[in-house]
């Protein structure tokens, strides 16, 4: 098969995302917060669980320990109790706290506004600073890449990156800098939505005709060839 040449890649997946957005473009934001910490918290507190849980979690949160001024004076053990239903609880109410005292401490108590700041904080990577910088302060300086949209890049022929830091670098060489701010948000709900991790519902698939159906692995070992059924 020809290698794809960038500017066909380019013009595929600006496609792809015009479809993204038409689609989800005008969905609000699936995690609840009303300040740019309150963000960077309940990011942070969704790896590994979903966003759901995360909302059910931080009314409480949120209502004892509003800000990073208070939340820096947190109990690590009275933050886990109160997030004691996520996974990786223990860990993520230390990050909370500490967090929150580096941003009292280095920050004046506000949530920096650059990529090099915001990776300092204790539990934010790339992708939570991403996600920040995007919905919080409208910056738009990479691409905040998770699970949906790794999967994506890949079965989409955009990447064959083995970290999501490497698919993210891939990503931004071919996706135009004015279509970064999306691709996070919608490709997630696209990812829960068709193209999921079990079972990629590529008969249901808006963007069949822009995927390059590249074999999809469906559980442990099998591996199926994607693509329309037919029968015998
Ligand atoms: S055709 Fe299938 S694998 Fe390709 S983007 Fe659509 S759902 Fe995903």
């Amino acid at each position: 098969m020809p290698r794809e040449s960038k500017k066909s890649k380019v013009a595929r997946v600006s496609e792809f995302c015009r479809r993204m957005d038409e689609l989800y473009g005008r969905e609000p934001s699936a995690l609840d917060w009303s300040t740019p910490f309150q963000l960077v918290i309940a990011v942070l507190l969704s790896a590994q669980t979903t966003d759901a849980a995360v909302n059910a979690v931080t009314p409480e949160l949120f209502g004892r320990w509003p800000d990073a001024a208070t939340m820096a004076q947190a109990e690590v053990g009275e933050v886990a109790d109160v997030i004691h239903r996520l996974g990786f609880f223990r860990t993520k109410s230390q990050h909370c706290v500490a967090c929150a005292q580096m941003i009292v401490a280095d920050y004046g108590g506000e949530v920096p506004r650059t990529m090099g700041e915001l990776v300092r904080l204790p539990g934010v990577g790339r992708k939570t600073a991403n996600i920040v910088l995007n919905k919080a302060f409208g910056i738009v300086e990479g691409i905040a890449v998770d699970t949906h949209v790794f999967r994506i890049a890949q079965r989409m022929g955009l990447t064959t990156a083995k970290t999501p830091l490497e698919a993210e670098r891939d990503l931004l060489a071919v996706i135009p800098r004015e279509l970064w701010g999306g691709v996070n948000s919608e490709w997630i709900r696209f990812g829960r939505a068709t193209c999921t991790a079990r079972q990629a519902k590529c008969d249901e698939c808006p963007c069949e005709d822009l995927c390059p159906k590249r074999p999809v692995r469906h559980g442990a070992g099998q591996t199926k060839r994607r693509g329309r059924r037919t029968t015998k």
